[in-house]
C-alpha cells in the first residue's frame, strides 16, 4: 500500500496521535525534508513524520504495520544508498529525538536516536570524554552505530558498537524494549552491527573514554610514492601502539585550506590521530616524518576539531557513490592498483581510504558482535564524490573500476556502512559466520520484515 492510497482520515488519526509533525508531498517544506545527504538519491516518500519521542515512533511503527505501508527510518540521513528514505512509504525521521546526557560518575552517555556525531562529541568533550565515532561530524549516530562505527579511536577503544552498553528500541509489533547484556541479550547482540533490521532505536547508552586533546592531522606524499608509503605504512600501523591511528588514502587536494602548491594534485595521504601523552607525540611521529612527506599538518587539537576536519569539504548534497571491501593483507599487486587508480581519481573530492581494523577493534571476538571481520587488517572504501550531477557517471565508473581491480585481493565481505545497495549475497558475505544467527533473531522479532529499508537480513535468510 502506498500512502496516497490511504483514506485521509487514516493520516489524520496518526496526526492526532503524535507530538511531532507530519510532512506530506503537498507541504511547502516537503522538498527540503525529503533530501538526504547523498545528492544522487531522489526518493519521494508519501509521508515524513518528524518524531520527537519514543511514543511518536511507536505510533508510526503501528501505523506502518497496520496499513501495510513501507517504512524507512532516518537517523542522520548519511547512508550512501539512501536507506534513510523510501519511495511512496513512510519515513520515520528521528532528527527530532536529540539529547545528550553525560553521566560523569560512570562516564556513560545517553544519546537520542536522531543525534549526529557532532552533538555527541560536543557534549562529551566538555568532560574530557569521547565515544568512538566516525570522521565527518554530520553523520548520524544511529546508522553509524548500528552498522559498527569505524573511526579515529578504533585502535584505542574499538568500534562504536564496542562501547555500546544499552539501547531503547521500538520493535516491529510496536512494543518498546530496553536491550543490554542482561535484557534481550539476543537483540543487544544483533544491533551491534546488524543495522536497522531489528527495530527503531530511540536512545543509545555508550561507555565514554578519556579523550580530550589529540595530536594528529594529514601527511601527504606525491601519488607516485604510493607503493613505497603503503608498504611501509602496512608494517608500521600493525605494530604501532593503540594510541596511534591513521587511515591511508589516495586522494586529490581540492583547494583551500591546503596551500596552493598542492591544489588539484594527486596524493597518497595518511590522516593521523594520536591519543597518547602529548609530550610523547613528536616522538611517535618521528618514523612518519622520516618518510619525508611533501606536506604535513600535524599538531595538537581538541578531539572534536579532528572529528570535523573534513566537514567543510563534505557538505550535504554531493553526488556520492561508494564500494567497499575488507582486506586481510595489503598485497603488493593491490598496492600497484591503488597507485594506478589513485592517479586516475576523476574529481577533486573522490578518494580511497583504508581504515585499520587493529588494536582494540581486533581484540573483540568474531562472533561477539555481528561485525564479523575482526581479523581483517583494513576496511577499505572507494568513494566517487562531486557536486555536479553531470559527473555522476564518471565518478561511479571510476569507483566500480577501482573496486574491480582491488576486489580480488580482498577478504570477501565489506563494511556495510560503506556500500550502496548490493543485494543479499554481499550482505551474507559481510556477516559471514554470524549471518544465520542474525536471520534467527530477525525471524523472531520482525518475521514479516517490516524493517526492510536497510542492508536487509530477510527473515527467511534469502
Ligand atoms: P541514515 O541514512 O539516516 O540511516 C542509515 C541506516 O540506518 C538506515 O537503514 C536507517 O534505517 C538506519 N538507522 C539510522 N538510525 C537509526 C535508528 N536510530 N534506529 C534504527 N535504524 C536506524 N561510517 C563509519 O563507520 N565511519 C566513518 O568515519 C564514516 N564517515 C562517513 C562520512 C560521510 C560523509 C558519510 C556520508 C558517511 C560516513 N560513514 C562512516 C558511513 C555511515 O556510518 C553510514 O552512511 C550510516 O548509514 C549513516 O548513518 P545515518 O544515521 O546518518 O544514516
Amino acid at each position: 500500500t502506498t500512502i496516497k492510497d490511504l483514506e485521509p482520515t487514516v493520516i489524520e488519526e496518526l496526526a492526532s496521535q503524535i507530538s511531532g509533525t507530519l510532512i506530506l508531498p503537498k507541504d511547502e517544506n516537503y522538498e527540503e525534508a525529503r533530501k538526504v545527504y547523498n545528492g544522487m538519491i531522489d526518493k519521494h516518500p508519501g509521508l515524513i513524520v518528524n518524531c520527537v519521542d519514543a511514543a511518536d515512533v511507536i505510533h508510526c511503527v503501528n501505523f506502518g504495520r497496520e496499513n501495510n505501508v513501507l517504512i524507512a527510518v532516518r537517523g542522520g540521513g548519511h547512508n550512501g544508498g539512501g536507506l534513510g528514505s523510501c519511495d511512496d512509504g513512510l519515513v520515520i525521521d528521528l532528527s527530532g529525538i536529540k539529547y545528550v546526557r553525560v553521566n560523569t560518575t560512570d562516564k556513560t552517555v545517553r544519546v537520542g536516536g536522531g543525534n549526529i556525531l557532532r552533538e555527541l562529541d560536543h557534549a562529551t568533550h566538555a568532560f574530557g570524554l569521547a565515544v568512538p565515532g566516525g570522521m565527518v561530524s554530520t553523520t548520524g549516530v544511529g546508522g553509524l552505530t548500528l552498522g559498527g562505527g569505524v573511526g579515529y579511536l578504533s585502535r584505542k577503544y574499538g568500534l562504536t558498537i564496542d562501547s555500546l552498553l544499552e539501547a531503547d528500541m521500538v520493535l516491529a509489533d510496536g512494543s518498546f524494549v530496553t536491550v543490554n547484556k542482561d535484557q534481550h541479550p539476543d537483540l543487544f547482540w544483533a544491533i551491534r552491527g546488524g543495522g536497522g533490521n531489528f527495530g527503531v532505536v530511540t536512545s543509545f547508552k555508550f561507555q565514554a573514554h578519556p579523550v580530550k586533546t589529540v595530536y594528529g592531522g594529514p601527511t601527504l606524499w606525491p601519488i607516485e610514492k604510493t607503493e613505497e608509503i603503503m608498504k611501509w605504512y602496512d608494517k608500521f600501523i600493525q605494530n604501532a601502539p593503540d594510541d596511534l591511528n591513521g587511515f591511508i588514502a589516495t586522494l586529490v587536494i581540492p583547494g583551500a585550506p591546503f596551500p596552493e602548491f598542492l591544489h588539484n594534485k594527486h596524493f597518497c595521504g595518511i590522516i593521523w590521530c594520536y591519543t597518547g601523552n602529548l609530550d610523547k607525540a613528536e616522538e611517535a611521529f618521528k618514523p612518519v616524518l622520516e618518510h619525508a612527506p611533501i606536506f604535513e599538518h600535524l599538531g595538537a587539537m581538541p578531539f572534536p576539531a579532528l572529528q570535523s576536519l573534513f566537514d567543510g569539504l563534505m557538505p550535504p548534497g554531493l553526488q556520492w557513490y561508494w564500494k567497499a571491501d575488507f582486506f586481510n593483507e595489503l598485497d603488493s599487486k593491490a598496492i600497484a592498483k591503488h597507485m594506478e587508480f589513485g592517479k586516475a581519481i576523476p574529481t577533486p573530492l573522490s578518494q580511497m581510504h583504508l581504515y585499520p581494523i587493529s588494536g582494540a577493534a581486533s581484540r573483540v571476538g568474531k562472533d561477539e558482535t555481528p561485525w564479523a571481520y575482526r581479523d581483517a587488517k583494513y576496511a577499505g572504501v572507494i568513494v566517487g564524490i562531486d557536486p555536479d550531477p553531470a559527473n555522476a557517471e564518471k565518478i561511479t565508473n571510476w569507483c566500480k573500476n577501482y573496486w574491480d581491480a582491488v576486489h580480488p585481493f580482498s577478504s570477501g565481505g565489506a563494511y556495510l556502512n560503506f556500500i550502496m545497495n548490493e543485494g543479499q549475497d554481499r550482505i551474507k558475505a559481510s556477516y559471514k559466520h554470524n549471518y544465520d544467527r542474525l536471520v534467527k533473531i530477525k525471524s523472531k522479532y520482525d518475521p514479516n520484515n517490516l524493517f526492510r529499508v536497510n542492508q536487509n537480513i530477510a527473515p527467511n535468510g534469502h
